[in-house]
C-alpha cells in the first residue's frame, strides 16, 4: 500500500490552492481525480464561460454603437465559436496536471472511495495518508419532474456544437443567468423560469434588476 503524508481526494482549484499554500513543506502528497484534472473551474465553469463572454461583450458593444459610428453590427457565429473553444481546451486537463506536478504533488487518475480514515481505493489499490483532504467539490443537483431526463446541465450547454433555437432555464441563479447572455446574445431565443419573486435573490436587488434590465436590451437589439 502506498503512503502519503496528505492525499489531496479531487483535483480542482480548492486542491491546487491547497498545493500551492503546502510547497516548501516537505510533505509527500497525492492529488487524485476522477474526471478532469483542474476540476470545474478551467474545464466546465468560470474559464470556459469568460472565453465566450470575450466574444459576447464585444458582439453586444457592436450593436448598442450600431448607427453611432458602428456601420454594421456583428453576430456570433456559434459553431465556429464552439469550435475555437474546444481546439483551446484541448490540453486544459493536462495543463493543470502539469501545475500540480510543478509543485510537487504526484498525480493519480481514477474515481477514489474511503476504505477508512486514512485509506482510499482508487482503480483496485489502497493509498494511505495521515490526512485527507476532500475537496471534491459540487455536483449539479437532478430536477424531480417528470421530464427532467431530458434537461442539460451548464456543462452541457457550454459545450454544445450548434446553438439552440429557443431556451429555457430552470432557476435565475448566477449561473444560469450568466449563460442565459451568452445564449441570448448568440441569438437563441431565451427564457428563465424562476419561483422566487426575482432573480439572484443572494444578490442586492437594485443591481440585479439593472442586469435584468441590461439583459432585456441586449436581448431586443439581438432580435432586431
Ligand atoms: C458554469 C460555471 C461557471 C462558474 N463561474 C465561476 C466564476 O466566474 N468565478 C468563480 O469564482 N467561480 C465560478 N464557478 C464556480 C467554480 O467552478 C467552483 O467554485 C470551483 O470549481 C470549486 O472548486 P473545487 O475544487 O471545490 O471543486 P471542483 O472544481 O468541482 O473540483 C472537484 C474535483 O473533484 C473530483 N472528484 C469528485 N469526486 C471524486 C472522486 N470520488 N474521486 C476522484 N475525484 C473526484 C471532480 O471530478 C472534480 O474535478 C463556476 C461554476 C460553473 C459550473
Amino acid at each position: 500500500m502506498k503512503k502519503y503524508d496528505i492525499i489531496l481526494f479531487g483535483a480542482g482549484p480548492a486542491a491546487i490552492n491547497f498545493s500551492r499554500a503546502a510547497q516548501g513543506s516537505h510533505k509527500k502528497i497525492l492529488a487524485i481525480e476522477g474526471d478532469k484534472f483542474g476540476g470545474t473551474c478551467p474545464n466546465y465553469g468560470c474559464e470556459p464561460k469568460i472565453f465566450l463572454e470575450g466574444t459576447v461583450r464585444i458582439v453586444l458593444a457592436s450593436q448598442l454603437l450600431q448607427n453611432r459610428g458602428i456601420g454594421q453590427a456583428s453576430t456570433i457565429d456559434w459553431s465556429t465559436l464552439m469550435k475555437t473553444k474546444k481546439a483551446a481546451w484541448k490540453n486544459m486537463p493536462e495543463n493543470e496536471e502539469m501545475g500540480f506536478k510543478n509543485l510537487g504533488i504526484e498525480t493519480l487518475h481514477g474515481y477514489a472511495k474511503f476504505v477508512n480514515n486514512h485509506t482510499l481505493e482508487v482503480n483496485g489499490e489502497q493509498y494511505q495518508a495521515d490526512k485527507i483532504v476532500i475537496a471534491t467539490g459540487q455536483k449539479p443537483r437532478k430536477l424531480n419532474f417528470p421530464g427532467s431526463e431530458y434537461t442539460h446541465n451548464s456543462n452541457d450547454v457550454l459545450d454544445l456544437d450548434n446553438l439552440p433555437e429557443k431556451t429555457v432555464f430552470i432557476g435565475a441563479g448566477i449561473v444560469s443567468m450568466e449563460i442565459a447572455t451568452l445564449l441570448a446574445a448568440a441569438g437563441s431565443q431565451v427564457s428563465i423560469v424562476e419561483f422566487l419573486s426575482r432573480p439572484m435573490m443572494a444578490f442586492s436587488e437594485k443591481h440585479v434588476m439593472n442586469t435584468v434590465e441590461e439583459m432585456k436590451i441586449t436581448s431586443t437589439l439581438i432580435k432586431v
